[in-house]
């Protein structure tokens, strides 16, 4: 990775800092990377300085400084992009003790994928709050403003320390590990359809009501500083009548795990359970998910295909999870450990 002068050098380049006169106030860290909530629909995408100037009452809650870390719609994020935020983010909090804690402005289509590589790879208790919005900031009612405001006064709170990474939209405070987004459209798309929100943000306080007990942040073993690159999980989804040939396509391009999107409670389609043999024989490790929102697969109804099973964790979050323990063993027994434990 670039040695530390530079990230600082880029950092302090790239950054505006932004103060009210009298500013006693906590500071914190903007990183902007585009989305809805820096997009206008009449005009490219705004840069960070002017997302977070265009909203002069975070200088009521904090000493903001802004730095511009990409400026992309979100289903434009890589793996590439989640280490560097994650090293920033790092290196940040590592410079300076006295940073009150990193909010990210985000596109919402990846914004839960983002949230919880950094759930697992961000080494401090500080909160670190990802927001976004809906509509562009040019469209009527535009829910961005707010959401930036209430991801500031949430990142500023004691209380969010040690709750892991954050999700903030629409004055609910939700769990990078629970957190999906449930609408296309809808201002309240994102939800934690298990087990609810953490918080909220109300116009006269921010109240948290529960803490995610899976380990996060300081308690997880995951330390990505010295990679430059992730291992390579792919995902396939299994349908009713699957041949599994997408698998045997999958096999000769060698990825370093699987993820196989299949029915509740890991249930298979016989083409699906072909292809998982097939690769487990291949050597390449298979993670189980189940496309159903809800509920934990339980037992393990693949052990004897040699697979894993990603428990409660959606397809898309056991990608990254597997990506993770990959970092550390191709071992299925090791790999099931990780997914019983985060
Ligand atoms: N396309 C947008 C994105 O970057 C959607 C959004 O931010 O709401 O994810």
């Amino acid at each position: 990775m670039k040695s530390l002068p530079v990230v600082v050098l880029m950092a302090l380049l790239l950054s505006v800092q932004l103060v009210a006169q009298s500013s006693d106030h906590p500071r914190v860290l903007v990183l902007t990377t585009g989305g809805t909530i820096a997009s206008r629909t009449d005009a490219p995408m705004e840069a960070g300085s002017d997302l977070v100037g265009a909203v002069p009452a975070l200088l009521d809650h904090a000493a903001i400084e802004v730095e511009e870390f990409s400026r992309i719609g979100s289903s434009q994020m890589t793996p590439g992009h989640w280490l560097r935020l994650a090293e920033r983010v790092n290196e940040a909090f590592e410079s300076d003790p006295e940073l009150a804690g990193v909010v990210i402005t985000h596109g919402t289509d990846t914004m839960e994928e983002t949230a919880f590589f950094l759930n697992l790879t961000v080494r401090f208790s500080r909160p670190v709050v990802l927001v976004g919005s809906m509509r562009s900031s040019n469209e009527i009612s535009a829910d961005g403003p707010a959401n930036l405001l209430n991801a500031v006064r949430v990142a500023v709170r004691p209380a969010a320390r040690g709750k892991g990474v954050l999700v903030v939209l629409n004055e609910d405070i939700s769990a990078a590990r629970d957190v999906w987004k449930t609408d296309n459209r809808r201002v309240h798309t994102f939800r934690s359809p298990e087990f609810g929100f953490l918080g909220v943000v109300d116009p006269d306080t921010v109240m948290f009501y529960r803490t995610s007990l899976r380990p996060h942040t300081t308690n997880s073993e995951f330390d990505v500083g010295s990679l430059e690159t992730l291992p390579r999980v792919e995902v396939v989804s299994d349908y009713a009548g699957f041949d599994g040939t997408a698998i045997d396509d999958m096999i000769l391009r060698s990825p370093d795990g699987i993820v196989l999107a299949t029915f509740a409670g890991g249930r298979m389609s016989a083409g699906a359970r072909q292809g998982v043999s097939a690769a487990v024989e291949a050597g390449i490790p298979v993670v189980v998910s189940s496309r159903v929102p809800g509920g934990r697969i339980i037992g393990n109804p693949v052990g004897q295909l040699g697979a894993v099973v990603a428990r409660d964790i959606p397809p898309h979050k056991a990608r990254i999870l597997m990506m993770l323990a990959l970092t550390q063993s191709r071992n299925v027994i090791q790999i099931q450990r990780v997914f019983d434990t985060y």
